[in-house]
């Protein structure tokens, strides 16, 4: 039919030349591992995004090519975000806390050309250096401490002032990627096209998707290594918002002085930060004056007692879900109005859930017989489906199972659905607790168990049982001066659930180990304790 509308591509650097055009003074803020403050603008990273693009191509950079970045949250990395995909390479982000192993696989496996690195990750970059065949290094930070045989970040934009020719994009381009922290496996690739992030940034600003829009002053704790920092960089330069990037130092002290000094409004990251952030508000309400500030709360379940928590000191949580391979934003847990006349602590519950699927993100859970019924009781597996989810892993065809055949991804998240479209996740298949035949669910007695006042963490897994196959068991890490005996934090969970579901035995620990990514590794757990209800010990333990 003519007298259709234009056919503009979706692509990634439109995003920073509008942020360039319309919010040029509004700021960058990084703070730099010596604590100190960088202040940039989205006019600044403009340009030197355009002069990185012109430096990587003279590098031989071309189109479709990997450029890794090994970084924490700063200027120069937002630069590469943009910089990286406007010449037509794919930005792949390296996660540091990855084994040195499983780096060197990725590296490779991206077949990255260039890498990207800090001067204070070049330790990092120095364990699986030789175990790959980068063309290039270039080094962040203040062109000090650039070994040999690399290039310092300033050198490679230094010759070329003004504008990068940027070449005609295709939305269905490839523009970044990023792997899987492989918490099960191998990691695996996910590609993002220019579409995908444009869209999923317009869903993320939207009020019932993340309600971000200039006015906000965004602090993503979670790092760009992440899931493009859950996409939340895109995100603010769309909508031309201040940023403010925390470089390495995310202790909660760290956190709650920036928020103070640059007046954030919006910040996000796994429930580990939040949990250290309202520990130390609770022991020293008094010493941060914050204003009112959202933190969007994903990666793993948000307990309701967090969320109480930190509404106590006027800190209000979106808790929201989403995977790598979901760009990564798949549902978002506002109240419906409609549910805004049942009494606030009921409220409570839905904001636990993980919530309704962002617009243009489609939900179903499928159990052993089919689709569930939105009843909050019948689990199965979350599928989802969208033009932000990724239609298979990076030459990787043997996972294509991971897709239904009508095109559908399997998260492998077990889920309920409510009548009223709010999703719950129970667990993820892995970390289930097959009992006797009866699925108990790790998450709900984790988030149960973090509410007791004592308990600063709690992590619970499946150990092996003689006579029902699996049992739970909790891992716990008390507060700081807290205390609390087995028997006591039993007690506490027993009028909550069935009595099959409590956990037969309690480890008290000093920590629980975390992934790569903040949440707990429960490999790890389950490789020391997975043994200790038949009192067999830690394989090589
Ligand atoms: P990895 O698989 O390496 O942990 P991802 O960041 O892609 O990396 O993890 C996605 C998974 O994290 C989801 O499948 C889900 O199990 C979990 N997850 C993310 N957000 C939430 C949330 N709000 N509540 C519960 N689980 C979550």
């Amino acid at each position: 039919m003519d007298g259709l509308m234009m056919d503009v591509p979706l692509t990634v650097p439109y995003l920073l030349d509008r942020a360039g055009r319309y919010f040029p003074d509004v700021e960058v803020v990084s703070r730099r591992p010596d604590r100190s403050v960088a202040r940039s603008s989205y006019a600044e990273v403009r340009s030197r995004a355009h002069q990185l693009a012109g430096g990587l191509a003279r590098l031989g950079v071309g189109r479709g090519d990997r450029v890794a970045t090994l970084g924490w949250n700063h200027a120069g990395h937002l630069e590469a975000y943009f910089g990286v995909p406007m010449m037509g390479g794919v930005l792949h982000t390296l996660n540091p806390r990855l084994s040195a192993e499983d780096l060197a696989y990725v590296v490779n496996h991206a077949d990255d050309s260039v890498l990207l690195v800090d001067d204070v990750l070049l330790p990092v970059l120095e364990r699986f250096h030789s175990q790959v065949s980068l063309k290039h290094v270039v080094v962040w930070g203040d062109g000090t401490k650039v070994p040999p045989g690399m290039i310092g970040y300033e050198e490679l934009l230094a010759p070329e002032p003004g504008e990068f020719a940027v070449p005609r994009l295709d939305e269905r381009e490839a523009a970044c990627m990023c792997y899987t922290s492989g918490t099960t496996g191998r990691p695996k690739g996910v590609v993002y096209s220019h579409r995908a992030i444009v869209l999923h940034s317009l869903a993320s600003a939207m009020t019932d998707g993340l309600a971000i829009g200039q006015r906000e002053v965004l602090c993503p704790v979670v790092p760009m290594f992440h899931v493009n920092g859950w996409g939340l960089p895109f995100t603010a330069t769309l909508v031309g918002c201040k940023q403010v990037l925390p470089g390495p130092h995310l202790d909660p002290e760290s956190l709650l002085e920036l928020y103070v000094a640059e007046g954030v409004t919006l910040s996000a990251g796994v429930p580990t930060i939040w949990l250290g952030i309202l520990q130390a508000l609770d022991r020293q309400p008094d010493r941060w004056k914050l204003g009112p500030v959202r933190m969007v709360v994903g990666g793993s379940a948000a307990p309701e007692s967090l969320i109480r928590g930190l509404d106590r000191h006027g800190l209000r949580v979106v808790h929201a879900w989403g995977m790598t391979e979901m760009t990564p934003l798949g549902t978002v847990s506002w109240l419906k109005r409609s549910l805004e006349q049942l009494p606030e602590d009921q409220w409570y519950a839905y904001r636990a859930k993980q919530g309704l699927p962002a617009p243009l993100v489609e939900t179903r859970v499928v159990g052993m017989t089919g689709e569930a019924p939105w009843d909050g009781r019948s689990a199965g597996e979350l599928e989802v489906r969208g033009p932000w989810v990724a239609s298979g892993y990076y030459q990787a065809p043997e996972h294509a199972d991971q897709w239904s055949e009508d095109g559908w991804f399997r998260t492998g998240d077990v889920a309920t659905i409510d009548p009223e479209g709010y999703v719950k996740i129970t667990d993820r298949t892995k970390d289930l607790v097959k009992s006797g035949g009866e699925w108990i669910s790790s998450v709900e007695l984790e988030n149960a168990l973090m509410g007791h006042p004592a308990v600063a963490e709690a992590a619970v897994i499946a150990a092996k049982h003689p006579t029902w196959d699996e049992r739970p068991v909790a891992v716990v890490v008390l507060k700081e001066g807290g205390s609390a005996t087995a028997e006591e934090l039993r007690a506490f969970l027993e009028p909550r659930f069935a009595k099959f579901w409590l956990p037969d035995q309690f480890v008290f620990t000093s920590e629980i180990p975390h992934t790569a990514a903040g949440k707990f590794q429960k490999t790890t757990l389950r490789h020391q304790y997975g043994g200790i209800l038949t009192g067999q010990p830690p394989p090589g333990g």
